[in-house]
């Protein structure tokens, strides 16, 4: 269909009958199933296949509503540290199964976090329990809420979007090929999450930063948070996201076992959204009936991948430090994506073997390496949240900017040179990069587009290593290391999956 026909689900019904040679009136009922843009050619179309009932009805058609579960605050309890994605699935998922879970967050309600992220914004202060990454809803809140994942292997996707639906989410994602909530609307889909928690007799607790493990014979307990308050309970999964690094060092401190992981770092880029519109759609300004268009990129340079990450069509720049004295960028926008920018890290996969001269910090090799980038760009743009910035053609060049065009990162961002910033091994890759991705996406290197250091939070140098089958920590019976943080996801739909998998796996033993 022309992207026109496309948005109006009015006339869906007449263009199948036109393609299947049949009088409107003899299709019944249609029900799509996945809906993508297909920009291959100069006239850009969009991609719908359905299931079409000529001359019958569908035996039944399906509405996705919020479940009722029975009521578990009696039932034996799970603690879960941390509300993001994995916290909060994994928190249904007990419900479902007749455990109470007790979910207990570091941060504010999804309300009360507004007033810190503005505060990073305004005043560039950062609250270490409230902010971009912390918080209820986790990282993926103030997102893009890209839902897509390659993770299809870890469970049912189509589970975790129709739970996301049932809670607010619009029904489009379940047919689109790269579904996407918006930041706009995401808050409100974590609130209505944490209403059927509580409604089924679960636990919330906000403002609970947790700070030790009870440990008793060799197995958990329960927990106990920094103001000495402790909570039992025969399970504890661990869902704190990769910036947790105190839960890192507690693990350390506690004896528990923790590896280094391949992980990436770099830059965000961005380019005025027309520019990218126009590459993509071999037109700009784009057809008023499509989004805003999106890229993905990957080269593999001097053995390492070279790729983009988290792009955000019609988004902004955000900053997602979690502590004062770090610079740290990711990405988000809103439902329409209209802002007039396209961003997207761009960041160089990091072994363990490129970081070798940190070996003196064993596990925490990767988290010493993005500490130091994280604190030189902190250093470079005057130590507030304005960000290190420099033009993609400047960067390649290897020249300072003399002068920066308009950015969406709100804090302001400085002239710095990146190139010299950024550690050699990275720089050099990306520099080549940039050059390739040219290649790919004619006008992608242009002096219009920016850089800004530093995407470090990509996914965690850490994993938490666990029993394959029970999926308990190697060497604490009842600790169930969970989501991106541990090292076993990475964004918010392969997250979800974890706590699914996560909770299933503690339901097993205690119902056992
Ligand atoms: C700005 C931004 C944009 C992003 N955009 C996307 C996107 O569009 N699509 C996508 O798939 N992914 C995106 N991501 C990544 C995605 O958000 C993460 O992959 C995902 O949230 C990881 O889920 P998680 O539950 O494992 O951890 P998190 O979401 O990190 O949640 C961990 C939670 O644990 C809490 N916590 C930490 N320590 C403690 C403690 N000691 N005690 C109690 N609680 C604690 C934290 O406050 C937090 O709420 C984005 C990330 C950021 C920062």
């Amino acid at each position: 269909m022309t992207p026109k026909q496309a948005a109006d689900p009015s006339g869906w019904k007449t263009a199948f009958a036109h393609t299947l040679r049949i009088p409107p009136a003899r299709i019944k009922h249609l029900n799509p199933i996945q809906r993508s843009v297909d920009a291959r050619a100069s006239k850009v179309k969009i991609r719908l296949k359905a299931e079409v009932f000529i001359d019958e009805q569908p035996a039944e058609i399906r509405k996705i509503t919020r479940k009722t579960f029975a009521d578990v605050s009696h039932k034996p309890p799970v603690i879960v540290v941390g509300a993001g994605p994995a916290g909060l699935f994994a928190a249904l998922t007990l419900i479902e199964n007749g455990l109470k879970p007790i979910l207990i967050e570091r941060g504010k309600d999804v309300k009360a976090r507004k007033f810190d992220i503005a505060q990073i914004n305004r005043e560039h202060i950062v609250n270490p329990d409230s902010n971009y990454c912390f918080g209820e809803g986790g990282a993926g809140t103030y997102s893009d809420g890209k839902l897509y994942t390659r993770s299809t292997k870890r469970g049912n996707v189509g589970n975790i979007l129709e739970i996301l639906v049932a809670h607010g989410a619009a029904d489009d994602i379940l047919i689109d090929s790269h579904p996407h909530i918006g930041t706009d609307k995401l808050p409100a889909i974590v609130g209505a999450m944490r209403q059927t928690i509580l409604d089924a007799g679960g636990e919330i607790c906000f403002n609970r930063r947790i700070s030790d493990l009870i440990i008793q014979n060799g197995k958990i307990r329960g927990v106990v948070d920094k103001n000495g308050n402790s909570c039992e309970a025969q399970a504890v999964i661990l869902a704190t996201g990769h910036s947790a690094r105190d839960i890192y060092d507690l693990l350390q401190h506690k004896g528990l076992a923790l590896e280094a992981k391949s992980f990436a770092l770099g830059v965000r880029a961005e380019h005025p959204q027309e520019l990218i519109d126009g590459i993509q759609y071999h037109h700009s300004p784009r057809d008023p009936y499509l989004q805003a268009a999106s890229y993905s990129l990957v080269k593999q340079i001097d053995g390492r991948g070279v790729f983009s990450f988290c792009m955000c069509p019609g988004g902004t720049i955000v900053p997602a430090a979690t502590e004062a004295g770090q610079v740290v960028v990711n990405g988000m926008s809103n439902s329409r994506r209209n802002s007039p920018f396209a961003n997207s890290g761009i960041v160089v996969q990091i072994e363990p073997a490129d970081i070798a001269h940190l070996s003196g910090f064993g596990a925490f090799a990767g988290l010493e390496f993005q500490r130091q980038v994280e604190d030189a760009c902190w250093r470079a743009a005057g130590m507030r949240q304005a960000a290190p910035a420099q033009r993609i053609t400047d960067f390649t060049k290897g020249v300072n900017s003399s002068s920066l065009p308009d950015c969406s990162y709100y804090p302001g961002i400085v002239a710095a040179p990146l190139h010299e910033i950024l550690p050699p091994f990275v720089a050099g890759r990306l520099r080549q990069a940039f050059v390739e991705f040219d290649k790919m996406m004619k006008g992608y290197h242009t002096s219009e587009a920016l850089i800004l250091g530093t995407e470090s939070r990509t996914s965690s140098p850490v994993r938490i290593p666990r029993n394959p089958d029970t999926l308990e920590h190697v060497g604490l019976a009842g600790l169930y290391p969970c989501g991106e943080g541990a090292g076993y996801s990475g964004g918010i739909v392969s997250s979800a999956l974890d706590g699914v998998n996560c909770a299933l796996a503690a339901v097993k033993k205690i119902k056992r």
